[in-house]
């Protein structure tokens, strides 16, 4: 198999640094778009990976799974997109195609499902690598449209933070005279508000740092609770519909199951290293339920590219170069991100 090789970042073990590593991509097959990284986001999944919080990483590791770039070559059978589009790449890049998951457009749940980063390569060997890098092949049917009117920049994170909020809110019908709640002002956070807003629900933000109350407002959050306040969590027990939790440490997941009214449902999205104790009563009181959810699909993925593309919404960003990548990762950890960084990848090269 013909191959380049491309410069990336790259983590060699769980506590070291993200420093310049050189990658190889595949040249692309029949059904391959070849796609030049222009920005790359942060997830906070890229940290627990890059850290092996999870257990599973394979070193060296290349974070990046919110990835928008121009198309620079297309296989011989690609359909859908021609060199110079301006396209997306999330967590995905592959799938068996044919379990039901795959035919139901669910191919987050497909046992055969290829990550973006953290998978098993097939064809090249080792662990995919992700889009701290200049470029990626991928084939087309996990390459996604990016609405034209939308800051390129800024719509990256739609691909992970933005399915992963939008998917859980449209499966529990999120919608106007529902009361939802979203734990934590990060990347995810951020999205699920503007989106619970967008939806018509009376959204309310969960956050531990206080100094964020006015962003929330602003971002369209209805009313602010600072978690650590005893008195102002009390004022909401037993009113929400939903509450979405993203996250990414240590919490008492019951203080907000507490929260729900009767057949009310907590989703966790959030993905902390250790495992959360959940208490029987607040569950077996009131018929609550407690469930979690994965990025999305391809079809829902582009569905929510296309309705931000109709409500003009991007992520709130801030952009830095891939150098400072290491800095950035400690202030996620501090919880100081407004309210995701995003890779200008041109500082790569
Ligand atoms: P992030 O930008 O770092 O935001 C996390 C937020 O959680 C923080 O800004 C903070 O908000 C709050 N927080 C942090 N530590 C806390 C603690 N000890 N106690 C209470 N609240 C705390 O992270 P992200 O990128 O949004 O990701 C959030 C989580 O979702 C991560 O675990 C990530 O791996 C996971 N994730 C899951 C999926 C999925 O498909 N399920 C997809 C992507 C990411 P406040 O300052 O407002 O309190
Ligand atoms: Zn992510």
């Amino acid at each position: 198999m013909n191959t380049e090789k491309v410069k990336a970042y790259a983590a060699q073990s769980a506590t070291a640094a993200l420093a310049p590593h050189g990658i190889v991509r595949r040249e692309p097959g029949p059904t391959d778009v070849k796609i030049e990284i222009r920005y790359c986001g942060v997830c906070h999944s890229d940290l627990h990976f890059a850290r092996n919080e999870w257990g599973f990483t394979q070193y060296p590791a290349v974070p990046g799974h919110e990835i928008i770039g121009r198309v620079t070559a297309v296989g011989p059978g690609v359909k859908k997109f021609k060199v110079g589009e301006l396209v997306g790449v999330g967590c995905l890049v592959d799938s068996c195609g044919t379990c039901p998951d795959c035919h139901a457009g669910f191919e987050q749940f497909c046992t055969g499902m290829v990550m973006t980063y953290g998978s098993e390569d097939k064809r090249l060997g080792g662990g995919t690598l992700g889009g701290y890098s200049q470029s990626i092949v991928v084939t087309e049917n996990f390459v996604l449209r990016i609405p034209a009117n939308l800051n390129p920049a800024a719509a990256a994170p739609l691909l992970c933070a933005g399915i992963t909020t939008y998917s859980p809110l449209r499966h529990w019908k999120v919608g106007p005279g529902q009361k939802v709640g979203i734990v934590g002002l990060g990347g995810l956070g951020h999205m699920a508000v503007k989106f619970a807003r967008a939806f018509g629900a009376h959204a309310v933000l969960f956050t531990t740092s206080p100094g964020k109350a006015s962003d929330a407002l602003r971002l369209g959050a209805h009313e602010v609770v600072v978690s650590k306040d005893e008195k102002q969590m009390a004022a909401q027990a037993g009113s929400f519909d939903f509450i979405l939790d993203a996250v990414s440490a240590q919490h008492d997941i019951n203080a907000y199951l507490n929260l729900l009214k009767r057949d009310g449902n907590l989703t966790l999205v959030g993905a902390p290293e250790k495992p959360l104790a959940v208490a029987a009563f607040p569950l077996i009181f009131r018929r609550r339920s407690f469930s979690g959810s994965l990025i999305g699909g391809l079809p829902e993925t582009q569905e929510m590219l296309d309705f931000c593309g109709r409500h003009n919404i991007t992520c709130d960003i801030e952009m830095i170069r891939m150098d400072q990548i290491n800095e950035a990762y400690e202030r996620m950890l501090k919880s100081d991100v407004k309210y995701r960084f995003v890779i200008d990848m041109a500082s790569l090269k």
